[in-house]
């Protein structure tokens, strides 16, 4: 850093000290007039609070301690602007000559928004009697009367609307008190705004009219309303939302079957290809979604590029998926490309929803119902360990997921991709060779220049050893430098899982210099236990789609002692966690 760098910042924070002082002294100077100079302005505060009128009556000689604002920028107009006593307010109004009443507070408030809000319709009157603008709005850009509604007040609203109020005013979002009044969910008001000019097509910034707010807020009454005055049923917001869409997002049921009554239709999709039905699955509204399943077509929902069965899972409601599955949805159908495109990891199916969602419930309940766990591009068992979730995990093998699948788009193994997820995790890696990984092909390599591959097991066969020679080995792939360290528990960790390995000269390198060597050495020296060569046979005569299954091994006639030794209970850390 140069010295005139140095200079410049020294002169910036100097300004930045001084401006900060300045303030700080002219916030006190305010307080302090406010303070000392008026008796008079601490009475009139004292009165309005107190609600004395003829204490602040008599007061009103001194006009010049009612125009005198408070370190919040309020003058005591804007104070009794929220008192219920109308009274006070008119006091406070006819001694305060000099203001035009729409001096606005430190917050941006005019003493009409703050009545309007509060929802005092006598001050709203006085205020407007005595030339207070209706239209003025706060620092929010809300108007006076969108207030009113905000605050339920039938009484405010008609006061400012008999005061001139414009009813289709918009604030910042193109919102109008139409559509304040369907969010509050007040019909008596909504009748009140349509009878003065209130609009059932108004349209907010996003194009929503007041019947999708309504919808979307669930208030039946007030959807009715507008229905009745002609607002349409099909409407669709800026990025397609329809009325049947909101409805179906509030599950209001009686919101829905009034727009279906009417002539909704619950086959038009958003931009985002989404229909009513898929809504009201993944918010897990069960009535509603029942009411759409027979309603929806097939057509629509195939157009959509995604089944009702997806939003559920995604939503991780177990409730709905049930009723869907009940229903005859096809647990399977895979994502549109449209739709799968959207995600990085080319999702397809519902199972990769719950599964990346880490939920074991719906996941449990998909793969009961059929599902396929190795139907996706990126297979669920890879995200589960990844995930590190065990649970998931060991649910996916026992529904058969292959634990020697490959995904070659980040790196092009010659083993098993799921080792690469857990190196550093003994448990999850031991689950992975326990229900089969194929832990030899850790060993296969060209180096030392002759190809040292074994013989591979059942469920698994290398395509093509040409191409094998551009695909990374696993000995190249743990000596990087960041991975080296794990070399030697990992390696150890497969020992149980095989035969006799060869271990070519560059792993031999690395493990050399590890704690695990003198027992990895022991192991390679030694020929194998019987009662390990034997296990490894009987596993691979009974096929791993018969050991990880639970249900089988639970009716093959073998001792438990056997059973547990043949599907390496004894190594299991996860369990001896789990029953510990
Ligand atoms: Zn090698």
């Amino acid at each position: 850093m140069d010295t005139g760098q140095l200079d410049e910042e020294r002169m910036m924070e100097f300004a930045v000290r001084q401006s900060l002082q300045e303030v700080c002294a002219s916030g006190h100077q305010r307080a302090d007039t406010s303070g000392t100079a008026s008796d008079e302005h601490l009475q009139i505060l004292a009165a309005i609070d107190r609600g004395d009128v003829s204490a602040l009556r008599a007061l009103c000689a001194h006009a010049s301690a009612f125009e005198v604002a408070d370190p919040a920028g309020r003058f005591p107009f804007h104070r009794a602007a929220v008192q219920p006593d109308a009274r006070l307010l008119d006091a406070v109004l006819l001694a305060s000559h000099e203001l035009s009443m729409e001096e606005v507070t430190g917050e941006g408030e005019t003493a009409l928004t703050l009545a309007a809000h509060a929802g005092c319709a006598r001050n709203v009157e006085v205020l407007v009697r005595h030339g207070a603008s209706p239209h003025n709005t706060n620092r929010m850009n809300e108007s006076p009367l969108l207030l009113a509604v905000r605050a339920g007040s039938y009484d405010t609203v008609l006061a400012l609307i008999l005061g001139g109020a414009f009813v289709e005013q918009v604030c910042r979002a193109k919102w109008t008190a139409t559509h304040e009044a369907a969010r509050a969910g007040c019909a008596d008001i909504m009748m009140l705004l349509l009878r003065h000019g209130g609009k059932v097509e108004a349209r907010d910034v996003h194009g929503v009219t007041p019947l999708g707010i309504a919808a979307e807020f669930g208030h039946a009454d007030v959807l009715e309303i507008l229905i009745e005055h002609g607002g349409d049923v099909n409407a669709q917001a800026t990025n397609g939302d329809t009325v049947l869409y909101d409805a179906a997002g509030s599950g209001n049921l009686d919101c829905v079957e009034l727009l279906l009554q009417r002539g909704a239709s619950p086959n038009v999709a958003s931009l985002a290809f989404q229909l009513p039905i898929h809504r009201a699955a993944y918010q897990g509204h069960y009535l509603v979604l029942k009411t759409l399943i027979p309603l929806t077509t097939k057509r629509a929902i195939r157009l959509s590029g995604m089944s009702p069965v997806h939003s559920a899972a995604d939503g991780g409601h177990a409730s709905c998926l049930e009723l869907l599955i009940q229903k005859g949805f096809d647990v399977n159908s895979p994502l549109g490309a449209h739709i799968s495109d959207n995600y990085d990891d080319m999702r397809k199916t519902a199972l990769f929803f719950t599964v990346s969602n880490g939920d074991v419930t719906c996941t449990q309940q998909l793969l009961e119902a059929g599902a396929g766990p190795d139907l996706d591009p990126l297979r669920c068992l890879l995200v589960a360990v990844r995930a590190g979730h065990y649970e998931l995990v060991r649910l996916l093998l026992a529904y058969g997921a292959n634990v020697n699948c490959f995904f070659t788009v980040v790196s092009d193994t010659m083993f098993p991709t799921a080792l690469q997820y857990c190196l550093k995790d003994q448990s999850m890696l031991r689950m992975l060779l326990s229900n089969g990984y194929h832990g030899d092909s850790c060993f296969q390599c060209y180096h030392d220049q002759h190809y040292t591959g074994h013989v591979w097991g059942q469920n698994f066969s290398i395509q093509d050893t040409d191409n094998c020679s551009s695909k990374v080995m696993f000995c190249d792939f743990i000596c990087v430098f960041w991975l080296r360290h794990m070399a030697g528990p990992v390696v150890r960790t497969i020992m149980d899982y095989v035969r006799h390995v060869p271990i070519c000269s560059k792993l031999t390198k690395i493990l050399e210099r590890q704690k695990e060597w003198p027992e990895i050495c022991h192991i390679l020296c030694n020929p194998r236990s019987l009662q390990h060569l034997c296990r490894l046979v009987i596993r691979e005569k009974m096929t791993l789609q018969r050991l990880n299954s639970p249900q089988v091994m639970n009716t093959v006639p073998f001792p438990p002692a056997l059973k547990n030794y043949l599907t390496y209970k004894e190594l299991d850390m996860y369990d001896s966690v789990t029953e510990a």
